[in-house]
């Protein structure tokens, strides 16, 4: 009749009462295991410890009173049947007992009623869990996301409410920071849903670090998050959390072995300014955002441009950008740097260009972007990386010892370790000397994160390749700054050079400069030098050396040879 394998807890019982119970239940046909405790406090910790399915409890007013273990019983919070079995055959008691709780009052000596007794309170307890998780279940999807577990907007906005009735000093601030990021239809699209989903996943992780009881966080649907911060009390802190937020993305996302970067938009709203309840703060905090995207950009402010014509085209480079690499699409040229006293091409800068089916020729300004935005930026760099260290290390066989190549290296590039295996793999690779290949580095991204640069640059420098500053003069870098890099040299910015004669104000920097730069013992180089009244100027003041179409455009590599067989009998300038 009993079902099997049950775990009773008899309780009141003497040893032998148990014995005998126990084997008047076993004669109705059943299986079970059975514990029997005399002491509450037992008891207790058997309520926390034990997996249990029924109590049997004994009543005897002279010994033991199942009062105190039911009071046990409620306090564990367990939903366990309880029932009493008990010489006691008055009425009123086990009336009593049913009021206190206890599932039924059974007398001794009935077993079978007892068996049936458990059976039916075995049934009801099942139909009990059954409606708590069915009720839990429907809280959770009512209020809880499934895919991340986070609460939805309309918990979360009961929870402002709450929070905000609790205000009582009128000065008292909070903010709503509403996020999104941009790339989600675009993952969805190319790499299928499930990888968006992990996206979400992965950064719901990230933004749950900041998630206290007063700082809530909701998915609000999409890729669209929201933080309400109660710990904030002026513009400072506000603005501090935000970069927070931002720098949750600074690496990248791994989704099925590729690396995603995405850039957070960030649309912050001020309570009680800017909203008084908590769906006007979300509603007013996501108004905000498109004029907010410059205010509170990422390390990586990298946005689609325009590519020129048409957003058609723009969607077909989206999508044939991943098979430029697979496809040798992909191709470098090269442009000459020459010694500014010797005339003589010492060195070349590699450019990338993608060879487009369709498109043709595209220049890095049509494509860099896009790359940046969909992370391929760190392929296409390893790409130029490889391709330029072996074909230095072709050059240098046919005759060009010391002709060095130098590449660029993005921001994102230079966020990642890995950056430096690949550097030294490509090295050992091509067999070329470390000294032969420079790295060139844009001021704007040292200056964002120094300390970072800092290290990630010493780690380059002891492989012991170049690195020069790259469009110096942009208007980032202190001369602190430049002081603390490990670096070689420093590239002047093009739009100095251009109208260095014309314009005294550019000028006056050019030759502040290479002042700086002489200070540091740093070299100069120029860059987009295009006449000769240029090349005169910035020999006057000394670069070391120079680089523009005055000398050459960028090449392909057997124009370079050409050029190079050319400097054997000339100079360049
Ligand atoms: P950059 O590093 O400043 O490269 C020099 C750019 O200036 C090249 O443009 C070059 O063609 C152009 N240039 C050189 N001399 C002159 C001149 O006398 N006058 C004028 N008007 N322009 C001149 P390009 O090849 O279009 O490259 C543009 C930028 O794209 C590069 O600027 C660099 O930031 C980026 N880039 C190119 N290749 C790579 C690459 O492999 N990796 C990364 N991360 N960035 C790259
Ligand atoms: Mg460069």
């Amino acid at each position: 009749m009993l079902r099997n394998n049950l775990r009773l807890l008899i309780i009141g019982y003497s040893d032998t009462d148990a014995d005998l119970l126990s084997s008047e239940l076993a004669n109705v046909n059943s299986e079970f295991s059975y514990e029997c405790i005399r002491d509450v406090l037992d008891i207790r910790s058997a309520l926390y410890a034990s997996d249990l399915d029924a109590i049997i409890s004994n009543h005897d007013l002279t010994s033991f009173n199942y009062k105190d273990a039911l009071d046990a019983l409620k306090i564990s919070g367990r939903d366990i049947p309880f029932i009493v079995y008990s010489d006691n055959a008055d009425e009123k008691e086990a009336l009593s007992a049913i009021h206190s709780g206890a599932h039924d009052f059974v007398h001794k000596g009935n077993t079978i009623r007892l068996a049936l007794s458990i059976e039916r309170e075995l049934k009801n307890v099942s139909m009990r869990r059954a409606k708590v998780q069915a009720e839990t279940q429907s809280y959770r999807s009512a209020y809880f996301d499934p895919l991340t577990n986070l609460p939805k907007r309309n918990l979360f906005c009961e929870q402002v409410t709450e929070i905000l009735s609790k205000k009582t000093d009128a000065n008292s601030i909070a903010a709503v920071y509403f996020i999104t990021f941009d790339r989600l239809p675009y993952i969805n699209s190319t790499y299928g849903f499930s990888s968006g989903d992990a996206l979400i996943q992965q950064l719901s992780y990230r933004l749950s670090v900041y998630a206290s009881r007063s700082c809530l966080l909701t998915r609000v649907e999409g890729g669209k998050f929201a933080f309400f911060n109660d710990d904030v009390t002026d513009s400072e802190d506000i603005q501090h959390f935000a970069s927070r937020i931002m720098r949750l993305t600074s690496t990248p996302f791994i989704i099925n072995n590729l690396e995603f970067y995405i850039k957070l938009n960030v649309g912050i709203c001020v309570y009680p300014v800017d909203g008084e309840s908590a769906s006007n703060l979300l509603a007013n905090a996501e108004n905000t955002l498109p004029g907010t995207r410059a205010l509170f950009r990422t390390n990586y402010k990298y946005y689609i441009k325009d590519v020129g014509e048409d957003s058609s085209k723009r969607i077909k480079l989206e999508t044939s950008l991943r098979n430029a690499i697979i496809n040798n699409e992909l191709l470098l040229h090269y442009q000459p740097i020459v010694d500014v006293q010797e005339g003589n091409i010492t060195g070349v800068e590699a450019l990338v260009r993608w060879n487009h089916p369709e498109f043709g020729l595209l220049m890095p300004d049509k494509f860099l972007p896009l790359a940046h935005e969909t992370g391929f930026i760190v392929d296409i760099g390893k790409w130029v990386l490889r391709e330029a260290c072996i074909n230095a290390k072709l050059w240098q066989e046919s005759g060009h010892d010391s002709l060095s190549v130098a590449v660029n290296i993005s921001a994102i590039e230079l966020d990642q370790t890995r950056l430096i295996n690949h550097v030294s793999e490509y090295l050992t690779e091509a067999d070329l000397s470390p000294d032969l290949l420079t790295l060139e580095v844009t001021e704007s991204v040292l200056v964002q994160d120094a300390e970072t640069s800092i290290r990630m640059l010493q780690g380059l420098k002891e492989l012991g390749v170049k690195i020069i500053v790259d469009k110096f003069g942009e208007g980032y870098s202190s001369i602190s700054n430049l002081k603390r890099l490990p670096i070689d040299g420093i590239k002047i910015e093009h739009s100095f050079i251009r109208d260095i004669v014309k314009d005294p104000d550019n000028l006056g920097i050019i030759q502040a400069i290479i002042a700086l730069s002489r200070s540091l013992d740093l070299p100069v180089m120029a860059a987009g030098i295009e006449t000769k009244e240029q090349f005169d100027f910035l020999c006057e003041e000394q670069c070391t050396s120079a680089q523009g179409y005055l000398f050459s455009k960028p090449v392909n590599n057997e124009n370079l040879s050409l050029l190079l067989g050319h400097r054997k009998t000339g100079t360049m300038a």
